[in-house]
């Protein structure tokens, strides 16, 4: 296979100026500029989640920097569609995370993937033998993918793989959760929807990315990275390796990798523009789930193991519950309800999934680790740090 080009810079914060000048610069280092000949129409696949959040949090591709991209593309092709797969609410998601004004003001479109439809695709995938993607990623001539760097309390971090997921419709997405319980069919099946969908260029906001229980209930970190390359396997590979984590330890990273989707190896990956250790964020807080950190490591037998007895449980934090059921919306085995105005989590039928973690706004999802998690943790989080 040959080397993959990553693109590696800073930028102050949200309000830099010289935002979308390191986009454009980006784009330059790692050829995606040549992609949009011709007026190609791209889809724009932002990392947005439902329920929605504002900016601030780091749920969310923060809008200012989608918006420094969108001006990039937009002097290369005039057909630009931004969106994500969100939930129906009564108020407009888009308004809150503030992607409504900026792609007003850049006169660039923006759909609820639920609104424009889905339609069935060939896969061919280890675990996805077909499945539903997002219209609008199918009919474009390109998908340029914006993740968001963040931890994941089920996949230990989300970035240009786990975004993609987005592309296909909740409901699915959260029976495919009941359906793969298994880590590793669940981490193979993510990369079974990258590689269907294959984004031609991927640009990662990590101004201020999200640290400990991520991806929605974590606390907002500043690193004042932005990654790009056309390999979105590498960019993940460039990120873990920039917040302290082996990228082959994240298993969509090792899958991808083994499977030739991409290159999630360093040794094969150009890192282009800063110098890699001065962009290393010392202290990043990963998040609690230790199992992950065996993948690679250890037997597969014993990863399944220390997946079923050691990763950490979701518990609802009675005091911050509002019971707006968002959580048991999402929960595939119904284990998740809501009694008398307070969440509650049925242990037995828990598969473990986060989705309720991740779809709780409140932080009233908490992640309990099992007795014998927190005896061996010390032992389990150092193996999963990258080297120096
Ligand atoms: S746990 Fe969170 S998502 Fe579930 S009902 Fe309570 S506040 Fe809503
Ligand atoms: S309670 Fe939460 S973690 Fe458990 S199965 Fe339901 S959504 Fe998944």
């Amino acid at each position: 296979m040959s080397r993959a080009r990553v693109w590696a810079g800073r930028a102050g914060d949200y309000r830099d100026p010289g935002l979308r000048d390191a986009v454009a610069t980006a784009l330059e280092a790692v050829g995606g500029r040549d992609l949009f000949r011709g007026g190609a129409r791209v889809f724009v696949k932002v990392n947005h989640l439902s329920p929605p959040s504002p900016p601030e949090r780091a749920i969310v591709t923060h809008p200012t920097f989608a918006a420094a991209v969108l001006a990039v593309l937009k002097d290369l092709t005039p057909h630009l569609t931004v969106g994500d797969d969100l939930h129906p609410s009564a108020d407009d998601p888009y308004a809150l995370s503030g992607y409504r004004e900026v792609c007003a003001g850049l006169g660039v479109r923006l759909v609820n993937l639920r609104e424009t439809g889905f339609v069935r695709v060939s896969v061919g995938g280890v675990v996805l033998k077909e499945t539903y993607l997002a219209r609008e990623a199918v009919e474009a001539d390109l998908v340029v993918n914006l993740p968001k760097l963040k931890t994941h309390s089920l996949t230990l971090f989300t970035g240009a793989v786990k975004n993609l997921y987005g592309l296909l419709p909740g409901g699915l997405r959260v029976a495919y959760h009941g359906e793969y319980k298994d880590p590793e069919a669940f981490g193979q099946l993510l990369v079974d929807v990258y590689a269907a969908v294959g984004p031609a260029l991927t640009v990662m906001d990590g101004v201020v990315a999200m640290e400990g229980p991520g991806p929605a209930n974590g606390r907002p970190r500043p690193l004042g990275i932005i990654l790009a390359g056309r390999d979105g396997v590498a960019v993940d590979a460039v990120a873990c390796r920039l917040i302290g984590l082996d990228p082959l330890a994240v298993r969509t990273t090792r899958y991808a990798h083994d499977r030739g989707v991409g290159i999630g190896d360093l040794t094969g990956i150009d890192v282009v523009g800063e110098r890699l250790e001065s962009l290393v964020a010392g202290d990043f807080e990963l998040p609690p789930f230790p199992a992950g950190e065996l993948v690679g490591r250890a037997p597969r037998f014993l990863t399944r193991w220390a997946t079923s007895q050691l990763a950490v449980r979701p518990a609802v934090v009675r005091r911050a519950c509002v019971g707006c059921g968002a959580c048991a919306r999402v929960c595939p085995t119904g284990a998740a309800t809501v009694v008398g105005g307070k969440a509650r989590i049925h242990r037995r039928t828990c598969i473990r999934c986060m989705c309720c973690h991740e779809a709780c706004r409140y932080g009233a999802i908490a992640l309990r680790r099992s007795a014998l998690g927190q005896i061996l943790r010390p032992v389990l989080r150092r193996p999963r740090r990258a080297g120096p």
